[in-house]
């Protein structure tokens, strides 16, 4: 299977330490082999010796559109609608208020029980701060949608379980409702096909260190259909969304197009970073990753059935409707995890009882999963995660 994979040889991109096998690029990409030399060079020649002329002669200032417009075929937008800025946690914030504004007759946040931490206490800092907003955390959003409906903030990859949503079915019927609809796409981008355009999305927001290699605590992104951008409004009306910010006018008014969701100075080393990390989707079609991930996903669900009976499938078993990661429920997957790392194979626990595997295109092979098929086998089938040492929580999980 690898020696058929149109994808084997982007591998050869990343940096992958010997004798670990990393299913865990849907929390942190790997490090691309581009990434050093290109943030080597932002300090040393850029800033060390171009300094202060490097906003203008390095392209620094038109880094957050520049960016956002690599990143906009990989989700099915425009290259006006999508801008790199702060974390993904603060680009939900300056979308779900300004979405909230725009909706001011409707009062509810309507989100999905167990969505990513972030976006449940983002939206629940929303509500408590715009006055008559409340959020309400539904198990089926679908049925919950209704007039008083003002934002239907989801997450298209769950977390947690992997599981995908309808993003065309749900969008439709939020806008039928006279809402307006919030994807966090953080775990689907660079994973999995997105059509944003295609299914009429107002609004998302993406991370840039999963499945984008940008690195740890890389800059986010944000989209706004171009039929919106003018009527929103975002709550942090920092200099960079400024019409004129070199004119330093006392006087706030929003840049035209997506430059007035940027609020401060751009962070150029993260993103000069992220863009070596999009560079590695050079060439590649969304096609072919999600063609490779299916397969992978195959292979490694096809493993766990037959050799690991004491593990619990929680992903969906329909590739169709499910992520790039697969995970699998065991009252003691902590433990199991701290053994799998011991033995190289990386993974990642989510409390309180789901251990991640993730699968990316661009350097996981198919020996990979087999490789760890086999370690998952052997510490479940021998225990060895029953070792002391491995029952100790870390911070991080
Ligand atoms: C990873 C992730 C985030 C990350 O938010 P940060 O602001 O970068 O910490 C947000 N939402 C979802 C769904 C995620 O998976």
């Amino acid at each position: 299977m690898d020696a058929a994979d149109p994808l084997a040889q982007c591998r050869a991109r990343f940096v992958l330490p010997e004798g670990v096998i990393y299913l865990d690029g849907n929390s942190l990409g790997a490090l691309p082999v581009a990434t050093a030399g290109r943030v080597a060079e932002t300090v040393e020649r850029q800033w060390g010796t171009d300094l202060i002329a490097s906003w203008n002669t390095h392209g620094w200032i038109d880094a957050p559109a520049r960016l956002g417009a690599r990143i906009a075929p990989l989700i099915g937008a425009g290259a006006d609608e999508v801008i790199v800025a702060d974390s993904t946690s603060a680009n939900l914030f300056k979308l779900l208020v300004a979405a909230c504004e725009a909706r001011s007759g409707q009062s509810t946040i309507l989100t999905e029980a167990g969505n990513f931490p972030t976006d449940l206490y983002v939206a629940q800092g929303v509500a408590a701060t715009l006055p008559g907003r409340r959020v309400h955390a539904a198990s089926d959003v679908a049925a919950a949608i209704d007039a008083d409906t003002a934002v239907v903030l989801l997450t298209h990859v769950h977390y947690k379980s992997g599981a995908m949503l309808d993003m065309a079915a749900i969008t439709a019927a939020a806008q039928a409702a006279g809402a307006l609809v919030l994807w966090d796409l953080s775990h689907s981008v660079g994973a999995i096909e997105i059509d944003l355009n295609g299914c009429g999305a107002d609004l998302a927001v993406g991370c840039g260190y999963k499945y984008l290699n940008g690195g740890p605590g890389a800059p986010a992104f944000l989209y706004v259909a171009r039929a919106l951008q003018e009527g929103l409004q975002s709550p942090l009306t920092g200099w960079m969304g400024h019409a004129a910010p070199f004119d330093f006018s006392d006087d706030y008014a929003a840049a035209p197009g997506m430059k007035r969701f940027l609020c401060g100075t751009p962070p150029i080393l993260g993103m000069a970073a992220l863009e070596a990390g999009l560079d590695t989707f050079d060439g590649v079609t969304m096609d072919a990753v999600v063609a490779k991930s299916r397969a992978l996903s195959a292979l490694l669900i096809a493993g766990i059935d037959a050799r690991c009976p004491a593990l619990t499938l929680v992903s969906p078993r329909d590739a169709a409707v499910r992520g790039s990661h697969v995970s699998v429920a065991h009252d003691h997957a902590w433990e199991i995890c701290q053994a799998l790392i011991a033995r190289g194979v990386v993974g990642d626990f989510r409390a309180p009882d789901v251990l991640r595997l993730g699968l990316t295109a661009l350097y996981t092979s198919f020996e990979d999963v087999w490789r760890a098929v086999e370690i998952i086998a052997d510490v479940l089938a021998h225990e060895s995660w029953r070792d002391p040492a491995y029952a100790v929580r870390a911070a991080v999980t």
